[in-house]
């Protein structure tokens, strides 16, 4: 009978969990030569080369293999091979469980090239890199043994200089970074580093710490200060409609792209991610600067912190009609609840920004599956799912609202998503979801939504589709939702 008990211990050995040392070095010329990292891994058997995972895709950028550098003279009897199409780096080494290398992450163009931004960005007073492009991790932790593709990470940043500030997605102002437990998509490969001249302002949402970092001096009405606010009030009213004020550290970073005090460049780019613990800005900045337009990416990236976020998707851009175009309609619903649109500029938002912007978009009909292939290809594909989305969930909002006798609407059918896939570990999918828009409506929209979110035909609001007070019409080939001065309340279910 004893021996049993060695079945049970083993399975604790089995599952021991990866863990990856980093060491982050400054030195005067990253700008040039590249951030230099050193890796230490301790394998479980001895061997004479090792495959480590970098990631040659990440958002829409390819070719990543390009910022990753070796030096034969910082790797004596070390060496290596990339290869880019399995994302692989062969590290041939001398026969040892002990792996220790060092590479550098160097920018890989010149400029400020606004398709680059999702590169590294390696400036003599600053960086900016993607967690997935500056950690190179043992393929190991693909092992299916290996649950979650959990690894533990310590990150330790070595010779930067007391006012180089160090700030990341997980922690600010840390020169050692302790991360037990760690999975690799979600978490690790879903952040991002920033160091330099960024300036650090913090405040507390029921004392849990939020920090804003931003560099850069920014024109028109884009100051610290004001920046601040805003995202208080966001985060806060957010974190209120959702009853959910767990996040232990939260960031949000905002890094200036092209610069001009002139009207040399005239339009405007401001690209906002979410990621884990936090959102990324990278924005031009010049006289054109928008406040409407920070405002909003600050209300639509927070959104994902549980769209997107905590609801994770199961099929990633195939669900983008979901998690871009629900945030986006909460965007617009959270902000005229917490005032910061009056109902007039809601419903002229909504009408222009939504309807309207679909309506002339010429893809618009297209089916929810070439958004897989061409989300990153097209600026018009690329919008598809924000706009079918919201007007998907208007509808439903509607739907809901009506069936429940205003007594329910789908800020519930939200919630309670949210409540299912935390508390059962599970991703969204289409199933799921219909599922529990029947539990509201009583009814099956199967056929709807393969018609209208599926293959792309558009949804013509009938009188009896919308709650008491809002009514649709076709004007000039455009649509225009209309809406009388009692309706706001029903709207958003205040009585
Ligand atoms: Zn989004």
């Amino acid at each position: 009978m004893k021996y049993l008990f060695v079945f049970f211990f083993f399975p604790s050995i089995l599952f021991a969990q990866i863990k990856v040392q980093y060491q982050v070095f400054y030195t005067e010329n990253m700008a040039t030569e590249g951030i230099k990292i050193k890796v230490n891994y301790q394998q479980k058997k001895a061997t004479d080369s090792t495959y480590f995972h970098f990631s040659n895709q990440v958002w829409g950028q390819d070719s990543l293999l390009n910022c990753f550098k070796t030096l034969a003279n910082e790797n004596q009897k070390y060496a290596f091979k990339l290869i880019p199409d399995s994302n692989r780096i062969v590290v041939y080494h001398p026969t040892s469980k002990e792996i220790g290398f060092y590479y550098r992450i160097k920018q890989d163009y010149v400029g400020e090239p606004l398709e680059k931004i999702n590169r590294p960005r390696i400036r003599p007073d600053h960086f900016h890199i993607l967690g997935e492009s500056m950690f190179t991790v043992p393929e190991e932790v693909f092992n299916s043994k290996v649950e979650n593709h959990e690894l533990g990470v310590t990150i330790d940043w070595i010779d930067f200089p007391e006012k180089y500030v160090i700030h990341n997605t997980f922690d600010s102002q840390k020169k050692h970074q302790n991360l037990p437990k760690i999975k690799l998509w979600g978490e690790l490969y879903h952040s991002v580093f920033v160091g330099g001249d960024y300036r650090i302002h913090q405040f507390n949402c029921e004392n849990k710490p939020v920090y804003f970092a931003i560099r850069g001096n920014w024109f028109v009405d884009y100051q610290d200060k004001k920046l601040l606010d805003a995202l208080e009030k966001t985060i806060q009213s957010q974190r209120t409609f959702w009853n959910d004020n767990s996040a232990n550290y939260f960031t949000v970073i905002m890094t200036p792209t092209i610069s001009t005090a002139d009207s040399s460049f005239s339009g405007q780019s401001t690209t906002g991610s979410g990621v884990w613990n936090a959102f990324d800005i990278l924005s031009t900045n010049n006289p054109f600067n928008n406040w409407n337009v920070i405002n909003y990416i600050f209300n639509h990236e927070l959104m994902h912190s549980w769209i997107g976020g905590k609801i994770g998707m199961k099929h990633e851009e195939l669900n983008y009609w979901f998690s871009e175009g629900f945030t986006d309609y909460y965007t617009y619903k959270n902000r005229l609840r917490s005032k910061d649109l009056d109902f007039k500029t809601w419903l002229e938002d909504f009408n222009v920004e939504v309807l309207q912007a679909h309506w002339k978009n010429p893809e618009r009909n297209k089916a929810n599956f070439i958004i897989k292939d061409d989300f990153w290809k097209s600026r018009d594909v690329e919008k598809i799912p924000y706009r079918r989305g919201a007007i998907f969930a208007f509808w439903l909002d509607n739907q809901i609202l009506i069936k429940s006798n205003y007594t329910k609407s789908l800020d519930d059918l939200m919630k309670e998503l949210l409540q299912i896939c935390e508390n059962e570990h599970k991703k969204f999918n289409d199933e799921l979801f219909l599922d529990l828009v029947q539990k509201y409506l009583q009814k099956d929209i199967s056929y709807f939504f393969q018609k209208h979110i599926l293959d792309g035909q558009d949804i013509l609001f009938e009188k009896s589709d919308l709650i008491e007070g809002f009514t649709f019409d076709i004007e000039k080939n455009l649509p225009k939702l209309n809406a009388n001065k009692n309706v706001e309340k029903r709207y958003l279910s205040i009585y």
